[in-house]
């Protein structure tokens, strides 16, 4: 195990892992938590075998993830649906969450990484800006999508 550190102390544990396997759990159980929670919200994913080893934090990998569903989800008033889909080109992984909940007014499209900015009551403003670190630290980006009204996709590109 090798051990980088990103910004003020905040460690990443490297492990190889497989990102398939990651994934394909995240989708499994955020799958059945819709399922027990009689949600209206249906949920698809699209995720290719054998996408390869990755080298990365796999618990701060599967937070980035946690929070684009979650904030999909919280993006969907009742219901609506919400895609995960997956693909490799090269040696890059790109991981798209897509939501058709009430999209992201333009004008706020640029504030939304940003520490403690947040649009929700009782949100906490973190999961993106905490996700962009964490796939910055990865080497990737993630970008944004959005239509107000019609939905939003959220983009994370990861070297593999
Ligand atoms: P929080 O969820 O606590 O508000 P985040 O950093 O996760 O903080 O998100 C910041 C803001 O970005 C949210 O308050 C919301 O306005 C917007 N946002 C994020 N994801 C979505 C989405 N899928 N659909 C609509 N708005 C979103
Ligand atoms: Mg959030």
């Amino acid at each position: 195990e090798e051990l980088s550190t990103f910004n003020n102390g905040n460690t990443l544990h490297y492990s190889v892992f497989s990102i398939e396997h990651l994934l394909k759990n995240i989708a499994i159980s955020f799958a059945i938590s819709l399922d027990e929670e009689e949600s209206e919200i249906e949920f698809s994913s699209s995720i290719p075998d054998s996408l390869g080893k990755f080298t990365g934090d796999k618990i701060k990998i599967e937070e980035v993830l946690l929070n684009l569903l979650k904030n999909a989800k919280e993006a969907i008033s009742d219901k609506g649906s919400i895609r995960l889909s997956v693909s490799r080109k090269n040696d890059i992984l790109s991981i798209q969450v897509k939501d058709n909940g009430c999209g992201i007014p333009s004008e706020r499209l640029e504030s939304i990484f940003e520490p403690f900015k947040t649009y929700k009551q009782g949100g906490t403003g973190l999961g993106l800006s905490l996700s962009k670190r964490i796939i910055e630290a990865h080497g990737g980006s993630i970008s944004v999508t959005s239509k107000e009204g019609n939905g939003t996709a959220f983009t994370v590109k990861l070297p593999i």
